[in-house]
């Protein structure tokens, strides 16, 4: 199994909405806001290259919204999902699968995309199978007016309606040597990619743990539906990673890709940080 790192851009989100109850005063010696209070954060996805599949774990925000949309949330950078998948020398037509960690729109919004004219929205992985979770699938297409304004129906209904849509059996691994760990806190039902890489496991954290930043046990972000659930689910996956060396994996954090952890008297805390592709 290869790994590669796919940058979709950055983006921007309120730092104080981002830290949940850690005041800024604190949050912000690592993590500066602008004078919006926003601060800026990666959309890194993860290419899963086994055998002849190639799946896509997540696909940042896409491009089809409106201005007022980006307006709101600041694409920038210089880096897209094409030029990202280019450089490691494939296209996005080579996409067999596409992992859905979850549907909000930062993770999922790449997935649909407008036709020339913007009449029409298709799947932009013309020939990949979509994988989601049924269990948060429904919890998105009907949702609560909390996480309404991340569950975006042109990001989710498009992709059932072409009939490339699958469920995962979360009973069962996703591939040999690729398990999906099931976290309630952030959202019903998002699936964390856990994948045997280089004689370790590597953890695709997504939002449960979304930056370097988030790693002490009460840094949860304002956006999750069941905080105390997270503070468990992060002490697990947390204490797996001390006891079996595991690297996480940082979908948003603006600049670590990767790092492992070690316990510490103030509890469990990053040690080495580096990118995918030294290992
Ligand atoms: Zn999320």
């Amino acid at each position: 199994m290869q790994l590669y790192t796919i940058n979709t851009g950055h983006f921007k989100l309120d730092g104080g909405a981002m830290f949940g109850v850690v005041p800024k005063s604190i949050w912000q010696k690592a993590n500066p806001a602008d004078e919006n209070n926003m601060c800026s954060w990666a959309m890194r996805c993860l290419l899963v290259q086994e055998g002849k599949r190639l799946i896509l774990i997540d696909n940042g925000m896409g491009n089809k919204q409106d201005d007022k949309f980006f307006g709101y949330y600041y694409l920038h950078g210089n880096d897209t999902l094409d030029r990202s998948l280019a450089n490691h020398g494939f296209h996005r037509d080579d996409i067999t699968d596409v992992f859905l960690t979850h549907l909000h729109f930062d993770h999922c919004g790449g997935s649909i995309e407008y036709n020339a004219d913007r009449t029409k929205l298709s799947p932009a992985f013309k020939n990949a199978k979509y994988w989601c979770n049924e269990k948060h699938w429904e919890w998105a297409v009907n949702p609560n007016p909390r996480e309404k304004a991340s569950f975006l129906k042109e990001n989710i209904m498009p992709i059932k309606e072409s009939g490339q849509l699958n469920f995962f059996d979360t009973s069962k691994d996703f591939l040999p040597g690729f398990k999906m760990y099931e976290a309630n806190g952030h959202t019903e039902g998002m699936i964390l990619p856990l994948i045997t890489y280089k004689d370790t496991t590597l953890a695709f954290m997504a939002d449960l743990i979304p930056s370097a930043g988030h790693l002490p046990i009460p840094y949860v972000m304002g956006y999750d539906v069941r905080p105390l659930n997270t503070l468990k689910e992060k002490e697990y996956i947390l204490k797996q990673a001390v006891e079996h060396k595991w690297i996480l994996f940082f979908e948003h954090d603006p600049t670590i890709e990767c790092c492992t952890v070690a316990q510490t008297e103030r509890g469990i805390r990053m040690d080495k940080s580096f990118n995918l592709a030294e290992l």
